[in-house]
């Protein structure tokens, strides 16, 4: 069954300082997704913090939340026919080591903290995702 979901996706700043935006969103377009709203921003810490606050008992958590928020990053609506897992087939990994060929992360990401993209992993997710950053 497939059916049209949005999903939130976001071009981290390791991909924004090598102006990877545009082969990023190639992609995302050439898999039939269509970039709903797009817009450039730099975050705060604390902003990051509250946005990744599912991970907050991790030991990365810390450094996740400095690094998001260390320079600007492109977040996306994306819509398009199972666009949540669409979307997660298309990034790969977490670890780009682990990446299928032609993900974004195998061909992008540097490493499993600097890998190049986030993308919402449940359609519950995506709703609250879309709603932190564009809300309506
Ligand atoms: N992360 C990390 N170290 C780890 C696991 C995750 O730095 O051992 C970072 C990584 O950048 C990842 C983010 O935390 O994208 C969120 O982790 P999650 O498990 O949700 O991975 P994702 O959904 O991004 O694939
Ligand atoms: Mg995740």
């Amino acid at each position: 069954m497939s059916k049209v979901e949005q999903t939130l996706s976001i071009i981290k700043p390791d991909a924004v300082e090598r102006n990877l935006i545009e082969e990023i969103k190639s992609i995302f377009l050439k898999n039939n997704l269509i970039i709903k709203e797009d817009k450039k921003i730099q975050i705060t810490k604390e902003e990051a913090a509250e946005f990744y606050k599912i991970h907050q008992s991790k030991p990365f958590y810390d450094a996740l939340c400095s690094y998001l928020s260390s320079g600007p990053i492109v977040v996306m609506v994306l819509e398009g026919e199972n666009a949540v897992s669409k979307n997660r087939k298309l990034m790969g990994a977490t670890d780009p080591k682990n990446a299928d060929e032609n993900t974004i992360r195998k061909l992008y990401g540097i490493s499993i903290d600097k890998n190049s993209v986030h993308g919402s992993d449940s359609i519950e997710n995506a709703k609250q995702e879309i709603n932190f950053f564009f809300k309506s």
